[in-house]
């Protein structure tokens, strides 16, 4: 936990115009990082604080070279479209020595952001019109990021979407079955073999050249969107700690994982979890409006695998860990990374008898 002081001295270290007021308490609901808000005295403007959370992010300085290079990119290409870059990118504030980074005595990284005032943050999708609206927001932002050069960015977790190195990773757990776990999933091991050549399919398409290495954001879920509390328009793609090279089908698919059904990740009851196509079809419609101009045929169709892909990726990622004894995921009672894994794999099933449809409406008639 973050004591008031300890908060106190880390606002100390940045310049923010002038000494500002703590307060202790977290801001918003992120899960990763510590997140807190801190005023200007006089009250005229607030900033976010944030301690880096560096179990997962162990280069903080890596980190934020990549959201500094990502963001002064949006900012020159939102001036040049007329917009607000004040409010449409995050804008990291540098400490007073001129660093994108405050590195505490316990070995905390911090840093600090402009306050995007006037908006709203969704937990969840609540209509097809915010989840449109957050397809929109997150294709200009990679529609942006087009001619940023992606190779360039260091790789905050080490082979995140490697989808056949996290194939390799179950098959290391089940071999060892360090809990004597792997008799209770016969069914779901059998699933996960059967499916080993599609954990390539992506991988090999971008080594053959046939899809781009993209900026990705990696963490597409609703609540990273900021949306106009005005307008209702999406406005600002935040939490870029896990910008990275990648392929925009990681993105695309990762949103048609969490927003495009209506059950929680963890549903324990596979009858309740349902794919659903129409919604797949409103975030790929939204999606396209502002990133297709840039992508061709075979890009396009990468996005149908990508919802595939990185379904089944986190399921297997789940039972890998169900399988180790539950160290990664954060467990509320026995079998949650079971029912988690499961959950993933009934949404894959079902992916798999419509994928026609689902590539079609990525790329209708091949076009
Ligand atoms: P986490 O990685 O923990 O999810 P985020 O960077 O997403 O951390 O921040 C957590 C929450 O704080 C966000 O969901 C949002 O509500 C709020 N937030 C973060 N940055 C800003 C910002 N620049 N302006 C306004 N709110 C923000
Ligand atoms: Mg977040
Ligand atoms: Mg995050």
């Amino acid at each position: 936990s973050v004591t008031l002081s300890l908060l106190q001295s880390a606002a100390n270290a940045f310049d923010f115009g002038g000494p500002v007021l703590c307060d202790a308490h977290h801001y918003g609901e992120g899960h990763i990082n510590d997140t807190f808000v801190v005023w200007r005295e006089d009250h005229s403007k607030r900033f976010i604080l944030q301690r880096i959370n560096t179990d997962t992010f162990t280069n903080p300085v890596g980190l934020m070279e990549n959201v500094c290079g990502v963001t002064r990119h949006l900012r020159a290409k939102i001036l040049a479209e007329g917009g607000d870059p004040a409010r449409e990118t995050l804008n990291v504030i540098p400490t007073l020595s001129g660093s994108t980074c405050y590195l505490d005595a316990d070995g905390g990284a911090w840093r600090a952001y402009d306050f995007v005032e006037d908006t709203i943050c969704l937990q969840q999708v609540g209509s097809e019109a915010d989840f449109r609206t957050v397809a929109e927001t997150l294709g200009k932002f990679q529609n942006q990021l087009e001619d940023y050069p992606a190779s360039t960015l260091h790789e905050t977790i080490a082979r995140f979407h490697d989808t056949p190195n996290r194939y390799a990773n179950f098959e290391k757990a089940l071999a060892a079955d360090a809990l004597g776990r792997a008799k209770n999933i016969t069914s779901e091991i059998e699933f996960i073999h059967a499916r080993e050549q599609d954990c390539h399919v992506l991988l090999d398409q971008l080594a053959a050249g046939e899809i781009p290495l993209r900026v990705t954001h990696n963490d597409t879920k609703i609540n990273n969107v900021l949306i106009d509390a005005a307008t209702g328009k999406g406005i600002c793609v935040i939490d870029l700690d896990t910008v990275m090279p990648g392929l925009s089908a990681y993105d695309f698919g990762d949103s048609i994982r969490t927003g495009a059904n209506d059950c929680a990740e963890d549903e324990p009851d596979q009858s309740k979890v349902h794919f659903d196509l129409h919604l797949y079809e409103v975030f790929a419609k939204g999606y396209l409006s502002t990133a297709g101009a840039s992508m061709s045929i075979a890009e396009k169709k990468s996005l149908a695998w990508g919802a595939r892909l990185m379904t089944l990726e986190c399921g297997i990622r789940f039972l890998t860990d169900y399988l180790e004894g539950d160290h990664y995921f954060h467990i509320a009672r026995p079998d949650h990374n079971l029912d988690r894994a499961r959950t993933q794999f009934t949404l894959v099933r079902q992916m798999e008898e419509v994928f026609d449809q689902m590539l079609e409406i990525v790329c209708p008639d091949n076009h």
